[in-house]
């Protein structure tokens, strides 16, 4: 990998601010190196593999959004995992929280296939992108408040260009992070900020009443991880009332 993609938390937030459209964030992403620890960690995991993924290249790089460039429903999860998005090189993609998740995201209309198995499985998502507070593979699924913070401006200018009528948002770590950017953005986060839960429902409505802006709903749902969904935390049945749930808030039936 060249070292012509952002090096610092400066050039991350220069890049993402100035990227026009989400295909340039998507372009530039990949390039990034701006976190030195997550940086040594994707490229060691690429390297050294799964037994199971001996035979493939592994992607190794920050994975970018995948979906619908004209989504009204975004969502965001945590970070790529390891083995799944940091060897296919698309978020939730070749691993058990992807295959919990497209199953779902099929049942109910957003998915074109149920299956995500790599990057040209041909698989479309329609009216939902989905993205992540930290692009790189973290150890233990553990990014530092400061990997976070680092990271920020990809998803704040994502978030800033697709404006969404509802944000689905899996765990309490994305939550954070998604508030404290709609915060920033000139929503109105009551303090203190609003806890995550599953099913929780927070709508947010601009925080300056001279400049009128539709609202945006955040949608709480536990994580897809196996953590979640092997031990009946998290059901297939809870995880489709959501996603029915973000489909009728955004007018998509
Ligand atoms: Fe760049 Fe984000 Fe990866 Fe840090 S986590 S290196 S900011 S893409």
């Amino acid at each position: 990998m060249p070292p012509t993609g952002p090096a610092t938390p400066a050039q991350v937030a220069s890049v993402a601010a100035a990227a026009p459209d989400l295909a340039a964030i998507d372009a530039v992403l990949p390039t990034c190196r701006a976190c030195p620890r997550l940086v040594a960690w994707r490229e060691q995991v690429a390297l050294e593999k799964r037994a199971a993924f001996r035979g493939e290249t592994y992607w190794g790089r920050p994975v970018p959004g995948f979906g619908d460039v004209h989504a009204r429903v975004m969502m965001v999860g945590l970070a790529p995992a390891a083995h799944g998005g940091n060897r296919t090189g698309r978020l939730f993609t070749g691993d058990p929280s992807g295959d919990f998740l497209f199953a779902a995201l099929h049942r109910t209309g957003f998915a074109s296939q149920p299956t995500s198995r790599s990057r040209s499985d041909g698989l479309v998502l329609t009216d939902l992108r989905m993205a992540a507070p930290v692009r790189c593979a973290p150890p233990a699924n553990a990014p530092t408040p400061q990997e976070r913070h680092t990271c920020g401006p990809y998803l704040a200018r994502e978030l800033e260009i697709l404006d969404p009528a509802v944000v689905v948002v899996l765990g309490g770590f994305g939550w954070k992070a998604v508030l404290a950017t709609l915060a920033e953005q000139g929503w109105h986060v009551p303090r203190p900020r609003p806890a995550f839960g599953h099913g929780v429902e927070l709508v947010l409505a601009g925080s300056d009443p001279s400049v009128p802006r539709p609202p945006v709903t955040l949608l709480g749902c536990f994580h897809v991880s196996p953590h979640n969904t092997y031990t009946g935390r998290l059901t297939p049945a809870m995880l489709d009332d959501v996603l029915l749930r973000a489909r009728a808030l955004a007018a998509l039936d």
